[in-house]
């Protein structure tokens, strides 16, 4: 007898809710979703759970995108969008109530919110005490023509609901704990629950991939597929990423939206490396991997269902890591683009080219560039307690500049190791302490006491600019 064999191609899926700015645990789940779909020649689709009317922020969904688009996890079907199959919806909950498995729900939200304090009153779970559930269903048919209601999932009164999970093995639900759930609420729209196993189910996802706060609703799906009659998907629920202190991800420890990342400076690469490493390891030990690296060799049964550790500092370290790994051409670019967006600078990318080489090893993120190279392109200031901060010894303060300035501008081959030579030669003729004069130089030209070395930042800024801080310093100097 011939064994028909039907292999579905694997499609995983992140379906985030437009409730707010993507959080980088979406990151973290849609990083897993897309490596699993790489890893199976499958496919990854984004829809986006829009049916919480209460909850919705209009500008989260192209945040959703610009921020999936920024870490490079590319979708190969959708934006799905839930609000814009209503009739979809409405259409299956019906069917449900044709089989028995739902039904229409009248009670008003006085009459739920007595049972509620009921429950609780008795110690008891705040369930809904399955009032409508006993109505007569052409009755109940009737009502709903001429009035609000809710339709609701008809849990067995007994009986287990399983799964195994792939992260965490079998996980069992008594059905006389689960709630009949919502599936369609009195606004016409459908609950998480119903929409989910619907899209899942129609779009043709073979494993379900989310965080572990959808355990518990999990069951409820399942209920829903065994009701429609349709195979089950895979399941796998992800731990919670944690705070050094085990709190969740908090803004008040640093940023928490995917684009605040950007924002800040760090790598979408590097973002992706750490989150790859949250609960599990490279199989040879690497901390630095390609994104083509981990798809490969990551195995979600050796995810750790211990809530890993969201470290900041690592994150620091790491990106600090592809920052050095970036050739000065790339480097440059990306300072490029990120001040253009964030500062709205426009700075000629061969600059920023030669900029790189100089705080390549000094930054951790692409926001610290001003702080540490901003006198590259922005006009500097001094007080006179600024440039006399070395104190003086040797020669004053004016007298140093000034001879600095009239050397330098005769000077025809601008260059780090010449102008080194340079410096140093006055230094010894004076008799002036080398590096004082140099901490002097590097106030004036710079406006800062930390900066790339002094004489590869004159070479890039070139001697006109040179000259004319070391001048404009002086005059600071001169006046009373
Ligand atoms: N819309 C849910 C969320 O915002 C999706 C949960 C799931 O993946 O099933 O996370």
């Amino acid at each position: 007898m011939a064994v028909k064999s039907q292999i579905s191609t694997v499609k995983t899926r992140i379906a985030p809710s437009p409730t707010g700015a993507p959080h980088v645990g979406t990151a973290y789940v849609a990083l897993f979703n897309w490596a699993f779909a790489r890893q199976n020649k499958g496919k990854f689709l984004l829809r986006i759970e829009d049916t919480d009317r209460a909850r919705f922020v209009p500008q989260a969904e192209s945040q959703i995108l610009e921020a999936l688009n920024w870490l490079g996890l590319s979708w190969d079907e959708g934006p799905f969008r839930q609000s814009e199959r209503l009739p979809i919806y409405l259409e299956h909950a019906e069917d449900l109530i044709k089989k028995d498995h739902a039904y229409y729900c009248f009670c008003s939200e006085t009459r739920l919110e007595d049972v509620r304090q009921k429950a609780q009153k008795e110690g008891l779970p705040p369930r809904y005490d399955r009032f409508c559930r006993k109505l007569d269903p052409k009755i109940a048919a009737g009502r709903a023509k001429k009035e609000k209601f809710v339709v609701r999932l008809k849990v067995p009164e007994e009986g287990t609901t399983s799964f195994a999970d792939l992260i965490r093995g079998e996980i069992h639900f008594e059905n006389k704990v689960l709630d009949d759930q919502v599936l369609i609420k009195s606004d016409g729209y459908p609950t998480y629950h119903l929409a989910v196993v619907v899209d899942d189910h129609q779009m043709g996802v073979t494993h379900v991939l989310r965080g572990e706060e959808w355990i518990s609703s999990t069951p409820k799906h399942i209920l829903l597929y065994q009701a429609f009659g349709w195979d089950l998907p895979k399941f796998a629920h992800f731990p919670v990423l944690r705070e050094a202190s085990r709190a969740k991800l908090s803004k008040r420890h640093g940023a928490v939206g995917i684009l605040e990342f950007k924002e800040e400076g760090y790598l979408p690469e590097a973002l992706l490396n750490f989150l790859a490493l949250l609960g599990w390891s490279h199989p040879q030990g690497k901390e630095i991997f390609s994104l083509d690296d981990f798809a490969e060799k990551f195995d979600l049964r050796r995810i750790s269902t211990t809530a890993p550790v969201f470290d900041r500092e690592k994150l620091d370290w790491m990106n600090g890591e592809y920052i050095r790994q970036l050739g000065t051409r790339q480097l440059g670019i990306r300072l490029k683009e990120y001040l253009k967006e964030y500062r709205g600078m426009e700075i000629d990318p061969d600059i920023l080219e030669r900029i790189a080489p100089l705080v390549r090893e000094r930054i951790k993120k692409l926001g610290e560039l001003e702080a540490l190279a901003g006198f590259f392109f922005t006009d500097v200031a001094w007080t006179k307690e600024e440039l006399l901060g070395g104190g003086e010894s040797g020669g004053s303060a004016s007298e140093k500049l000034s001879a600095a300035a009239e050397i330098l501008e005769g000077f025809t081959v601008w260059e780090t190791k010449k102008l080194e030579e340079k410096v140093r030669g006055l230094a010894q003729e004076k008799k002036w302490e080398a590096p004082a004069l140099f901490m002097l130089l590097r106030v004036a030209v710079t406006g800062q006491t930390v900066s790339p070395p002094l004489f590869e930042c004159m070479e890039v800024l070139g001697k006109e600019k040179t000259v004319s801080r070391i001048k404009g310093a002086l005059k600071i100097l001169e006046a009373d």
